[in-house]
Parts: C-alpha cells; structure tokens; sequence
C-alpha cells in the first residue's frame, strides 16, 4: 500500500499522527555524509530533535564546517562503527553505492558497531540492488533499514521541502522514519518494499534529465530565434512547457537568480551524479527489459557532459552550455 505524508500539512500517516516535535522515542541520532545536501538535512534534523547528535564524515572539512553551523554541540566519530556504537538512528547521505557499501560493510563501517533494534536510513541514490543487499546485512546484523532517496534539490534541502522515496520491509519501519524524515522534508511516501525507493528516484531522475535537456533546448533555439531568455522563460512557465528545470532551475545564467545557472553552476546537483543517476537507469532497464529511448540518450548526453573535467562538478543545468557550445561550434 501506498502511503502518503506531507510532514505538516498532513500529519497524519497511516492512521497514526506523525510528529514534528523535537521529542523523539530513538535515542542518538547519527548522521554520515555531511556534502551538499547532508549538511542542510542535518541542520534541520539536528535542530528539531533533542537527542544527542553525532556526524561522520570521510572530510574533516565537511565535518568542521558542520559543527560550526550547528546550534547546539554535536559529537564528531571517528568511524561509521563508533557512530553506530552510540546511534540507536543512523542517516547516510552519501553520493555512490560504492560509499555506501563502504560506509556499512567497510572496515570501520557501520556494521561492526550497529546496535540491536537501531534504525539505518539510507538516502543516498544508490543501485536497487546494492541497496536491497545493504539493508538485508543490517537487518540480518538486529536492526531496520529503510532506503529514503531524496528529491528537491539543494534548494529542497535547505528548506526542508524534500520529498522521500521510502522503501521499508514494514509499514512500522516506514513509520519510524518518518518521524525522523519528517524533519527533512515535506513529502514522505511509501513506494512498496525494500529498494523499491530507489527504483522510485531512478525514473523521476531519468524524466528530470530528459527535461533538463529539453528545456535547455528549447531557451537555446528561443535565443538564437532572437528572443529575449527572460521573456521566453516567463511564457513557457505559464504555458504548457513548464516544468521544474524551466521555472526554478532553469539551465540560462541570469533568468532565475536563485538557480544553480546564475551563481556559475555551482550549489546544485553535479552533472557527475546525474550522470550516475543515469547509469543506474540504463541498468535497471537492462534488468527489467525495459526499452528506453529518450532516457538512452539523456544517459549518452550526461555521460559526455561528465567526461569534460570543467563541468563534471557543475550543476546539472550545464548540459545549456554543452549544448549552446555544440550547436554554436556546428552552426
Ligand atoms: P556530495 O558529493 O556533495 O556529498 C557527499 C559527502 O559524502 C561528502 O561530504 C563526502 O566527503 C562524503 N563521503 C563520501 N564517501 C564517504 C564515506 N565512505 N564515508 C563518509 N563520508 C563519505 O553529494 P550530494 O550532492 O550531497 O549527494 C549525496 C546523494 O544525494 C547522492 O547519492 C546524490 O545522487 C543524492 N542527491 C543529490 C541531490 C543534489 O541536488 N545534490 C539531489 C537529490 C539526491
């Protein structure tokens, strides 16, 4: 069954009310992989919970950054282990399954000092299968796992708007998440059973690429047509065009002040992840024989797009500039 939450619009959840508050019946809540999108859902989790707050990450610079935004004192740990020795709630936001492998079943991973009854949220994108493999250690090892894959963007993440995929083998563990998802986010959904977060995030990301390119397409051809971007942005966001990569991230510098394309591509979802995010589509289609034609080649065009070491690490939006550059050093 599909469940549905939006964390304070709708508190109710599965017939029972999910609280917002800072009371919590978890323990410690642990935090691994403080990046561009685990810092702000951090903040937002530590600053609305009252249980003692613990983070791990690979960079001590993420780490220091962190402790230094926080409101209150957090707890750094040297390893996954000593994290999970002392959190009955564990986050992982990490960007690869490799990381997340690592993470859990590495030496020093969370698995070596889980503790019986704790809960493993992991909302990293991640294949569905290591994913599955990931949280059946962790439930084999005492404890629950959910997969929780996040969309809404850096911006989501700052304002705790995102949306969770959740897959859970219960609808009491999706439950017990939510209490903490909640705090992250404004939209908390179950997809089905284990994994089935992921397989959730993996299609919306594959329509999020085809539209990216599209609208980057499409303001390209606007503005050598000679119209104004900010014109042609303003009547496809109130036409049939719209979408969210034309009216809040659009791709041209300069149309939306806010967007990732006018602060030079920085601050949004790097192209190198998208381009992952990709790879895990064509392998899923592989898997289930889905055929996949637009998807195919959004996969072709983020991997070119990766591959060029000035854009790898820009925000996604850039595939404007790949595109602009291409069609100007064909024209
Ligand atoms: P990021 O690269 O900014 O941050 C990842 C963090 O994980 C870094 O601080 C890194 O040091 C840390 N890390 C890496 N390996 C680690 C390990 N083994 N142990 C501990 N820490 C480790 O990535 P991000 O943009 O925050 O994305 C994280 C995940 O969220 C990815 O799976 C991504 O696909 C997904 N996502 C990102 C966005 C976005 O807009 N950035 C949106 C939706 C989903």
């Amino acid at each position: 069954m599909v469940l549905l939450a939006r964390a304070r619009a709708l508190p109710a959840i599965g017939g029972r009310r999910l609280s917002t508050a800072a009371s919590s019946p978890d323990g410690a809540i642990g935090f691994i992989g403080l990046g561009q999108m685990g810092h702000h859902m951090a903040k937002h989790l530590q600053s609305k919970s009252d249980a003692p707050f613990i983070v791990y990450d690979k960079s001590a610079e993420a780490v220091a950054r962190f402790r230094a935004a926080a409101g209150r004192q957090v707890e750094a740990a040297g390893s996954p282990a000593e994290l999970a020795s002392r959190a009955s709630v564990i986050v992982t936001v990490l960007p690869e399954s490799a990381h997340v492998r690592e993470a859990y079943t590495g030496s020093g991973g969370i698995l070596e000092g889980i503790r019986r009854g704790a809960l493993c949220i992991d909302s990293s994108t991640i294949d569905t299968s290591v994913s599955i493999d990931v949280s059946q250690q962790v439930i084999a090892a005492g404890a629950q796992a959910v997969d929780a894959p996040i969309s809404g963007g850096i911006m989501g993440a700052q304002a705790a708007t995102l949306t969770f995929m959740v897959g859970s083998q219960s609808a009491g563990d999706f439950e017990r998440a939510s209490a903490h998802l909640a705090k992250m986010g404004k939209n908390v959904v179950r997809c089905g059973g284990l994994g089935a977060g992921q397989a959730a995030k993996i299609c919306n990301n594959m329509l999020l690429a085809i539209s990216m390119i599209g609208t980057a397409e499409a303001m390209n051809l606007g503005m050598r047509l000679g119209l104004d971007p900010a014109v042609l942005a303003s009547i496809i966001n109130t036409s049939s065009g719209r979408c969210w990569a034309s009216d809040t991230a659009n791709p041209v510098p300069g149309v939306i002040p806010a967007a990732p394309s006018s602060k030079g591509y920085s601050g949004g979802f790097k192209a190198r992840l998208m381009a992952k995010d990709l790879g895990l589509v064509a392998s899923a289609a592989k898997d289930s024989r889905t055929p996949l034609l637009l998807g195919a080649l959004a996969d072709n065009i983020y991997r070119h797009v990766a591959q060029d070491p000035g854009m790898a690490d820009q925000d996604f939006g850039v595939v404007y500039q790949w595109l602009a550059g291409g069609t100007a050093k064909r024209g």
